[in-house]
């Protein structure tokens, strides 16, 4: 089983999911994850000298080393630049991407994140995930993720903000998801910035406690097709309750007494 990780930028891997792709490392599975931006082939970027990139993929490589991640593509779509890009251009990128890795389980920024560069990509991958070709049926399971300091800055009310229908325990993993950031040394702030160990560490102990777990990572289910068997294979449903629930820490079995 083939499992595709869409980073529209080094590092949403890691905030959305560095948990779960070092659970599913864990457990023998086959992660590749692809940064779609970077600098961009064609003119100089109007805001980054190429050398900054340069230092983001070696931060990338290392953080996926630490999560056991087998293959790292690094797309060159110009970071912050993605709606500016013909349709047909981004489709094709992101479409002979699906083709190259033709992967069972998708992992895609939520759509409706602040940064733009996240919104087009999940629109793109939507194109490439339809039904109506080999790659895209093969494609079972689709889940959006969460990126601090972009899912979270949406505008309220006026379009609809994360709300996960899916929670995987990270608890073993949460270690090696902060490791995984740490790597992102031009990317990591201090606290309080949303971008901190500290915030990543929180959401995760948030997310964890909406399920009566130690941690978690949350995710919005787009596709799910059951298999045949239903024997439990597949994306995070199947990593919901393996080993790991054995090591839940006993603090969290219920106390007597009023629940106030
Ligand atoms: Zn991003």
């Amino acid at each position: 089983m083939k499992i595709l990780v869409v980073a529209p930028h080094a590092d949403d891997e890691v905030l959305g999911l560095g948990g779960t792709i070092a659970r599913y490392a864990d457990e023998g599975r086959h992660v590749v994850v692809a940064v779609l931006t970077g600098h961009g082939l064609e003119e100089p970027h109007p805001l980054w000298p190429r050398e900054a990139w340069d230092v983001l993929r070696r931060e990338a490589r290392e953080a996926h080393g630490v999560l056991g991640v087998r293959e790292t593509i690094f797309e060159e779509i110009p970071a912050v630049g993605v709606a500016d890009q013909a349709v047909w251009k981004v489709n094709k990128t992101t479409m002979d991407l699906v083709r190259r890795v033709e992967p069972d389980v998708l992992y895609v920024p939520f759509l409706y994140d602040i940064h733009k560069d996240h919104r087009e990509l999940t629109h793109s991958f939507s194109v490439a995930w339809r039904p109506c070709t080999d790659v895209g049926r093969k494609i079972r399971e689709v889940f959006a993720y969460e990126t601090v300091s972009e899912t979270h800055w949406n505008l309220p009310y006026l379009e609809p903000s994360f709300c996960p229908n899916q929670w995987v325990d990270v608890g073993p993993y949460l270690d090696k998801k902060l490791r995984a950031m740490e790597c992102y040394q031009s990317q990591i702030r201090s606290f309080p910035d949303a971008r901190s160990l500290e915030a990543v560490e929180a959401l995760a102990r948030w997310r964890g406690c909406q399920v009566g777990l130690r941690a978690a990572e949350a995710f919005v289910t787009i596709r799910r097709v059951s298999p045949l068997s239903m024997n439990g294979r597949g994306g995070p449903t199947s990593l919901e309750r393996t080993r790991t629930d054995d090591r839940r820490d006993s603090s969290l079995v219920p106390r007597p007494g009023p629940a106030v």
